[in-house]
């Protein structure tokens, strides 16, 4: 059983480390329901644009109810759905509109450990985080080569060159991308032992990069208008101690949200970053993380936020995008399994 959301503040698309085009995944968030996303690539916006172009255009066509009007089909797309345990799956066109939220996350250096932290619901045209972007553009840009030099002396033919070529024109290349090309060169039997192997600090690809500090990213997040959040507390390899002392240094700097709920997390994580934001007074974000076909993460998978937290859409920023503190979040809790890409097609020739 998991619980699908209507309302997700954290993906990824080609403009990063994600597999599919921001239209692909805007599609893939009307086929399981979705009613809020934010996008939220690595250190840069560039993908937003055509995620609420491709929102515009899929919400005209529900309005008109066009005959081309994505179907109601609520995670079947790329799932079958063998029971419903609480919600409806069924709505009206209307109650299926989406609504884009702009985003980033960018990345940070807090005492010598990588944090990310998202902007959500930031203006992306503004001046301070334009130059935000270019500033981490040179130091993602440097890393990527870096580690496309060394991933080259290790045997890997044009890693930089084929990660670019994976991605958007002007994509941020991380080694999420590299992670990817890696494993289906066949040189790892997961992304996760990409990592191990090749990527993790001290393996052989590794490049150290400081980013940019907290209060720095966390101002540009404020000037541009946007909410600065906590990117999942619990993934970084740090003790509680640690944890703590970073979530009162982003809390000192401005910050003011912290992603209580993701995807692919324990319920004792969970439970315990429930407790951190209660503590430090804290709004809770929720976000899948998404960024490739996948058991664990997808758009709005696992998401819910428990009674006791104050969620980030009492924030006034995001009434801009028709969220207030009176929202309430849908959840569905379904049963279903994914279907594998070629029973997929043999099922549409079915149906046709
Ligand atoms: P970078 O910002 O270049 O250090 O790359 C970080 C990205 O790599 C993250 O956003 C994830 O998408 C991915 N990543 C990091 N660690 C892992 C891991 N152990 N397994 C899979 N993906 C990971
Ligand atoms: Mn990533
Ligand atoms: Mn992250
Ligand atoms: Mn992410």
């Amino acid at each position: 059983m998991t619980i699908i959301s209507n309302v997700d503040f954290h993906c990824h698309t080609q403009a990063s480390d994600g597999a599919f085009t921001p239209s692909q995944v805007v599609d893939r968030a009307y086929s399981r329901g979705l009613n809020f996303l934010a996008i939220t690539d690595h250190d840069l916006v560039s993908g937003v644009q055509e995620a609420i172009q491709r929102a515009q255009y899929q919400n005209a066509k529900l309005l008109e109810h066009s005959e081309d009007a994505l179907k109601d089909t609520l995670i079947k797309a790329n799932a079958l759905v063998t029971q419903i345990e609480n919600g409806v799956l069924e709505r009206s066109n209307e109650e299926r509109l989406l609504t884009i939220i702009p985003g980033i996350e960018i990345s940070t250096t807090w005492e010598n450990e990588q944090i990310h932290m998202v902007g959500l619901g930031l203006d992306i045209n503004h001046s301070k985080l334009q130059e935000l972007i270019e500033k981490l553009k040179v130091k993602r840009t440097e890393r990527a080569v870096g580690i496309g030099l060394k991933l080259e002396r290790l045997g890997f033919e044009r890693p930089y060159e084929r990660c670019c070529e994976k991605a958007q024109e002007g994509a941020s290349i991380t080694r999420g991308n590299y992670a990817r090309l890696i494993y289906e060169d066949g040189k790892a039997h997961s992304i996760d032992e990409a990592f191990h192997k090749f990527l993790r600090r001290g393996q052989p690809a590794y490049v150290k990069t400081e980013w940019v500090s907290i209060p720095e990213a966390v101002e540009t997040v404020l000037a541009a208008g946007g909410i600065p959040i906590l990117a999942h507390p619990r993934r970084y390899k740090i003790s509680n101690g640690r944890l703590r002392k970073l979530i009162k240094a982003f809390k000192d700097a401005g910050g003011t949200a912290m992603e209580v709920s993701s995807s692919q997390q324990k319920p004792v994580d969970r439970e315990y970053l429930i407790e951190l934001s209660q503590k430090f007074e804290l709004q809770a974000s929720l976000g899948s993380d998404f960024h490739n076909e996948g058991i664990y993460r997808d758009l709005g998978q696992n998401l819910n936020l428990d009674s006791k937290l104050t969620p980030v859409w009492h924030d006034e920023k995001l009434q801009a995008f028709g969220l207030n503190a009176d929202f309430k979040q849908r959840l569905v809790h379904v049963t279903y399994q994914k279907v594998e890409k070629a029973e997929k097609a043999e099922n549409s020739d079915k149906a046709e």
